[in-house]
């Protein structure tokens, strides 16, 4: 049971989920996410594994059920496996409901057995396309025979897994009903997401972006898709394939508002709180974490920083913005 006063925002909304980029560096350059040539965060401006547990806690103790540990690529952070044990105590005890990941499954061959042993049930995989040359291209350094390694190590492990794709116009957009039977074949869930407006890349994103209403629309060509009232704490809709018995998941920020539920909050590798994705407004934690050893000075922070939780982000993709809506790269704040 949280000891201190539950986090509710100016909106009503109580938030209940975390999520936390553990590192914003990253073994894949994806073209949506990155560009190739990044410039990561100095390492000593990153809260140590010690200190993300000590503010994992403090959120806890003031109400989280969920954390989804993300980055970058969380499984490159050096020693992660220390700070998936110290949250795995609060699983035991009750505390926390789920500790879950999102990683692009480039390491998951080596820590799926450990993920599983700490308490981990669910992992959310990212993968585009099942063709290994798109892969490729899509993730600039990554190799889809390790990822599908890594996936069959989850399995083996008994992590239930949601793949994760993002609907790239020209790109992959054929592959999605082959995706469909791949995941559910193998008892996974799929979800879609749109392309956002984080972060300088290389190209231009309205050439990538694919709305999800046409993508749907297209599907319902092949499939039948039964509207289900599932919900993993995430922004997903969810649909059941009467063809495989398989759960589809669309995650629309740009052509449907979910705002209204969000019940989350980010957390840099830095220490810094982001209360929505799509705004630039932030909380810094770092200084009041290293301020005093207690925590109620974080605490303020904490309830400060709630207290301006914005009603919603305004994205927009098109030709009349070149810029991005947000500056900062989906690995800083993690998706
Ligand atoms: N590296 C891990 C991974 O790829 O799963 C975790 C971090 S990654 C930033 C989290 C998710 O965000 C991935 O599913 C990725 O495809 C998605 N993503 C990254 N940049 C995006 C963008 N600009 N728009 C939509 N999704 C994006
Ligand atoms: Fe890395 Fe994930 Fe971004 Fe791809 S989407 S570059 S795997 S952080």
């Amino acid at each position: 049971m949280p000891t201190l006063a539950p986090m509710i925002d100016p909106f009503g909304r109580h938030v209940a989920y975390l999520r936390v980029s553990v590192t914003d560096r990253c073994d894949f350059r994806c073209v949506y996410c990155m560009a190739e040539d990044m410039t990561f965060l100095p390492k000593r401006d990153l809260l140590s594994l010690e200190e993300l547990d000590r503010v994992c806690s403090a959120f806890i103790d003031k109400g989280v059920r969920k954390i989804r540990l993300t980055g970058g690529e969380p499984l490159v952070r050096k020693s992660i496996m220390t700070l998936v044990q110290s949250l795995g105590r609060h699983l035991r005890s009750g505390a926390l409901d789920e500790l879950t990941l999102t990683t692009n499954g480039s390491q998951l061959a080596k820590y799926a057995g450990e993920l599983a042993f700490h308490g981990v049930r669910r992992i959310n995989v990212s993968v585009d396309t099942l063709d290994p040359s798109k892969f490729k291209a899509i993730t600039r350094w990554g190799d889809l025979a390790k990822v599908q390694e890594g996936i069959r190590a989850a399995q083996a492990a008994g992590l239930a897994i949601k793949i994760n794709a993002v609907a790239l116009k020209g790109v992959n957009d054929g592959e999605i009903p082959e995706m469909i039977r791949w995941a559910h074949g193998q008892g996974m869930d799929l979800t879609l997401i749109e392309t956002m407006p984080l972060g300088d890349i290389d190209g231009d994103r309205t050439d990538q972006y694919l709305p999800l209403s046409v993508v749907r629309a297209g599907l319902m060509d092949r499939f039948t898709l039964e509207d289900i009232p599932y919900k993993t704490g995430g922004p997903a809709r969810y649909v059941r394939v009467a063809e495989t018995g398989g759960r589809l998941g669309f995650i629309t920020p740009l052509t449907h508002n979910f705002c209204e539920s969000c019940n989350r909050v980010r957390l840099t590798c830095t220490g810094t709180l982001y209360m929505c994705l799509g705004q630039e407004d932030a909380a810094d934690l770092r200084a009041p974490l290293r301020a005093s050893e207690g925590n109620e000075l974080l605490n303020s922070a904490i309830d400060e920083a709630i207290s301006r939780k914005p009603k919603g982000h305004d994205f927009i993709i098109d030709r009349r913005h070149n810029k991005p809506a947000v500056a900062r790269h989906m690995s800083v704040t993690g998706g």
